[in-house]
C-alpha cells in the first residue's frame, strides 16, 4: 500500500527524547532549542488584511529583498531573484533530495553531521559517503578523495558553529574545499542556520562565496534568532537552479505561511534587530563558558571535546567506547539528565558510538552544573 520510499523512512530520536525531556525535573541538554525567555512577544497587531490571500510561491517581495541585504552584510551579495522563502531551513533540504537524489545517488556528509539531513537524504535513497571532521576541520584532501571515488552529486556541509560538533572552518579551510568542490563538479548544499550566534567574534564569510564555477544552495534560517514556531526559513541559491527549486516549492506548499514572512519582516524592519541578536550572544555566550567550567571540572578524565565558538552545542568524545544511546536511557529514565547520543549524526552509526551532544542555551547555568555532574557521576559509576 506504501511506496517503496516509505521502507527507507527513519524516526527522528530527537523529537521523541524531547517529548520524554519536557518533564519540568528534566535538565534538558537534548535540543537546540532557543531560551525560552529569548522569545519575541508574538505581536500581529496591524498585519495587512491582505495577507489571508495567497502569496507568491518565491515569498514576500520585501522579505526577499530583506534577505539579499543581509546575505550581502554576511559577505554573500545576491540578486533578491535568488531567494527562495521556506517553511523552515528544512525545506531546502527536501527540495534539494528531490531535485538531485535517486536511489543510490552518492551523496557527501560530514562526520558528524545533522541529523535531520540524513534523514531526507537517506529518504530519497542516497547512497551517503562520509568525511570526517579532523581538529574541527574537514581536510580538503580528504573531501577530493572522496569526491573522486564516489563521483558524489551532490555535498551537504555545515561550515559554521556545525551541529552537532560546534565546529566552524577557517577562511583557508572554506577556500581549499570550495577549490576541491569546483574541481569536481558537486553541487554544494551549505547549512549556515547557526552564524549569528557568535561568542568570539565574527564568522569568516559561507563557503559558497568561495566557489568559482560549482552550483550551490545556500540555506539560512529565522529559527535560531527569532522563533522557530513561525517555521520561516529560506534558501539563496545559484541562478542555475532557482527554477527547479521554485517548481518544486510550488508541488509541495504552493508558498510559506505569509503571517509568519510579515512578521519576520517587520523585525528586520524595526532596528531592534541587531539588539536582539547582541542580546541572544550574551546569553548564550554565558551558557557556552557555564558549561565548559562543568565539563573542565567533571569531565576532564572522562571525555575530549573542543570549545565552541558560535552555535549551541558541546560534542564530546568519551574516553572510553559506549553506546550513548543506552546511557541516555538511564540518564533520562534515573537521573532525570537529557543529551543527545551521538550515533544518529552518522551516516553509520557505529561511527558515533562513544560521542554525545550537550546543547547549553536552554538550561540555566546552576542547572547546567547540576546536570553536568549527574552525568559525569552517571558514566563514572558505571564504567
Ligand atoms: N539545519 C541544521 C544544521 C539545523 O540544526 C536545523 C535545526 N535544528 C535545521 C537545518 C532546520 O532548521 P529550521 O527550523 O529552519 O527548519
Amino acid at each position: 500500500m506504501f511506496s517503496e520510499r516509505v521502507e527507507r523512512l527513519s524516526g527522528s530520536l530527537i523529537r521523541e527524547i524531547l517529548a520524554a525531556a519536557q518533564r519540568p525535573e528534566v535538565i534538558s541538554f537534548a535540543g537546540g532549542l532557543p531560551a525560552a525567555d529569548c522569545l519575541p512577544a508574538l505581536d500581529f497587531k496591524g498585519v495587512p488584511p491582505a495577507l489571508a490571500q495567497y502569496g507568491t510561491s518565491e515569498g514576500e517581495p520585501e522579505l526577499r529583498e530583506q534577505i539579499a541585504r543581509e546575505a550581502a552584510r554576511i559577505g554573500l551579495p545576491c540578486d533578491p531573484s535568488q531567494v527562495l522563502v521556506l517553511s523552515g531551513s528544512q525545506q531546502a533540504l527536501d527540495l534539494a533530495a528531490k531535485l538531485f537524489i535517486d536511489p543510490g545517488t552518492p551523496v557527501i556528509t560530514e562526520g558528524p553531521t545533522y541529523l535531520a539531513a540524513l534523514q531526507v537524504f537517506k529518504l530519497f535513497g542516497a547512497d551517503i559517503t562520509t568525511v570526517q571532521q579532523v581538529d574541527g576541520q574537514l581536510p580538503a584532501a580528504t573531501l577530493a578523495a572522496a569526491l573522486d571515488s564516489s563521483k558524489a552529486r551532490l555535498a551537504y556541509l555545515i561550515p559554521t558553529f556545525q551541529n552537532p560538533s560546534g565546529a566552524c572552518y577557517t577562511p583557508d579551510t572554506r577556500k581549499a574545499l570550495a577549490e576541491v568542490i569546483d574541481a569536481a563538479g558537486t553541487v554544494l548544499i551549505e547549512d549556515d542556520p547557526y552564524r549569528a550566534l557568535s561568542y568570539d567574534g565574527d564568522a569568516p564569510a559561507p563557503l559558497v562565496t568561495h566557489l568559482k564555477s560549482a552550483s550551490w544552495i545556500y540555506c539560512g534560517s529565522f529559527s535560531k534568532t527569532l522563533a522557530p514556531g513561525l517555521r520561516i526559513g529560506y534558501l539563496i541559491a545559484s541562478p542555475d537552479l532557482m527554477p527547479y527549486l521554485l517548481k518544486l516549492k510550488q508541488a509541495v506548499d504552493l508558498h510559506s505561511n505569509r503571517l509568519g514572512q510579515w512578521f519576520i519582516s517587520e523585525w528586520l524592519k524595526s532596528g531592534n534587530y541587531p539588539a536582539h541578536l547582541a542580546g541572544l550572544q550574551a546569553k548564550y555566550k554565558v551558557g557556552r563558558d557555564a558549561m565548559q567550567t562543568a565539563l573542565e571540572k567533571h569531565f576532564a578524565d572522562l571525555a575530549d571535546w573542543q570549545v565552541p565558538q558560535g552555535g549551541l552545542f558541546f560534542w564530546l568524545k568519551l574516553k572510553t567506547t559506549r553506546d550513548t544511546r543506552e546511557l541516555l536511557k538511564v540518564a533520562l529514565g534515573e537521573h532525570n539528565v537529557a543529551f543527545m547520543p551521538g550515533e544518529p549524526f552518522y551516516a553509520n552509526q557505529a561511527d558515533g558510538i562513544g560521542r554525545l551532544r550537550l546543547n547549553f542555551s536552554h538550561a540555566t547555568p546552576d542547572r547546567i552544573e547540576e546536570g553536568v555532574a549527574r552525568l559525569a557521576k552517571l558514566i563514572r559509576d558505571t564504567q
